[in-house]
């Protein structure tokens, strides 16, 4: 496509602001690629911006959950309650643990999972409830906190698409439960790959850090500095790279504009789509959220999908249901809100290429697509 197709045209892509490649070049040059004192300067930048002791840093946001829940302690026989809408990368990460997904019903209205549903799908194998914050919405679990407390199960979230959020007076991350995010090329916040956990004490931290490196325990001067190195427990390589951080670095700096930016186009979004008929905006709270996704419900969606696309505007779908999803077949539960739900979601492009006008373009096809414009 040539740099005149209009960006509602486009799939996201990573949002840079201009100071990333130079960020870049400087740790090539410096020749240090793996977790270095840039890695570490972004974890600390980050855990700043959110208002929290400690950040770790890993490969991906998918790291973030597997680490979170080993730390956490999930492992075989246990059950982690999560929702069927969701990226399968959420799914995986439990099966990573050799844990179970019980997987639960989402409200149609937020994408986000009740809980009542989380209460009623406690078993005496729940270890862990993972919600995730559908678009960046934060989900308040109060209600239920001491239920989980009695019973031992801890809450970790899946903040992937919620980096910058508000969860009451706090962002998302500083709420006190173990929390995840990712990093990716189209995340609020990118490195190209990355993740971050919120860990909850000194002592998760530490465990998460030894985790991501290969159960080894040692600064990289202690390792350069000794004949040796002590490895003492389990571990995977999922250490962030010096050459994503500096990524995330740069961006972070400017991240208003960021927040500012996907407000503003997902508020052009509701004024456009307000009343049309046949067509729900699903409601990311967006006052305090920095939106990830523009999502709506349709009927016939299969048909819109295709009309959209013959228009040349890039929908997708977030997400199929992972219950029906054949690697998970054998956690399948009956959840027909789940399967209703997955067969009217719709995301518009949002993005931040996009403009208010491609906004008010994408909103005037879908009425087209629908049925409900003139
Ligand atoms: C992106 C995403 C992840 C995984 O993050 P990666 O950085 O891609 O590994 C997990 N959960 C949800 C909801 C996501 O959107």
């Amino acid at each position: 496509m040539n740099s005149s197709t209009p960006e509602y045209r486009r799939n996201a892509t990573p949002f840079l602001y201009g100071q990333e490649d130079k960020a870049v070049a400087r740790v090539l040059e410096a020749g240090q690629y793996g977790h270095t004192e840039v890695t570490e300067e972004f974890e600390q930048k980050v855990a700043a911006f959110l208002g929290v002791p400690d950040a770790v840093a890993v490969t991906s946001g998918t790291a973030a959950l597997h680490t979170a829940l080993l730390a956490a302690g999930i492992g075989p026989g246990h059950e982690v309650i999560v929702p069927s809408l969701t990226f399968c990368a959420t799914i995986q990460a439990v099966l990573a643990c050799g844990a179970a997904p019980r997987f639960i019903e989402v409200s149609p209205g937020t994408l986000c999972i009740e809980p009542d549903a989380a209460v009623e799908a406690i078993t005496p194998a729940t270890r862990a409830v993972m919600p995730v914050l559908f678009g960046g919405r934060a989900i308040d679990l109060s209600s239920i906190r001491s239920t989980l407390d009695e019973q031992d199960i801890a809450v970790i979230e899946d903040a992937a698409h919620a980096f910058g959020s508000y969860n009451g007076p706090v962002r998302v991350g500083g709420t006190g439960d173990l929390t995840c995010f990712s990093f990716g090329p189209v995340k609020n916040l990118t490195c190209g790959q990355g993740g971050m956990v919120i860990p909850r004490t000194p002592e998760e931290a530490a465990t998460i850090r030894r985790l991501r490196l290969l159960g080894v325990v040692a600064s990289q001067a202690e390792r350069q500095a000794a004949t040796s190195y002590r490895v003492e427990g389990f571990g995977l390589r999922y250490q962030l790279s010096s050459i994503n951080a500096a990524i995330g670095l740069a961006q972070l700096p400017r991240f208003k504009t960021t927040e500012i930016k996907r407000q503003e186009l997902w508020r052009a979004y509701r004024a456009a789509l307000h009343r049309a008929k046949g067509i729900t905006l699903v409601d990311v709270d967006v006052d305090r959220t920095v939106p990830h996704l523009c999502v709506v419900r349709v009927a016939d969606r299969e048909a819109v999908f295709r009309r959209m696309l013959a228009a040349r505007i890039a929908v997708g779908v977030h997400y199929p249901p992972n219950h029906l999803q054949p690697a998970f077949a054998q956690w399948w539960r009956s959840l027909p809100v789940t399967e209703q739900i997955g067969e009217e979601i719709l995301s518009l492009p949002f993005h931040q290429h996009m403009t208010e006008d491609d906004v008010y373009h994408v909103a005037a096809a879908l009425k087209l697509a629908t049925g409900s414009g003139r």
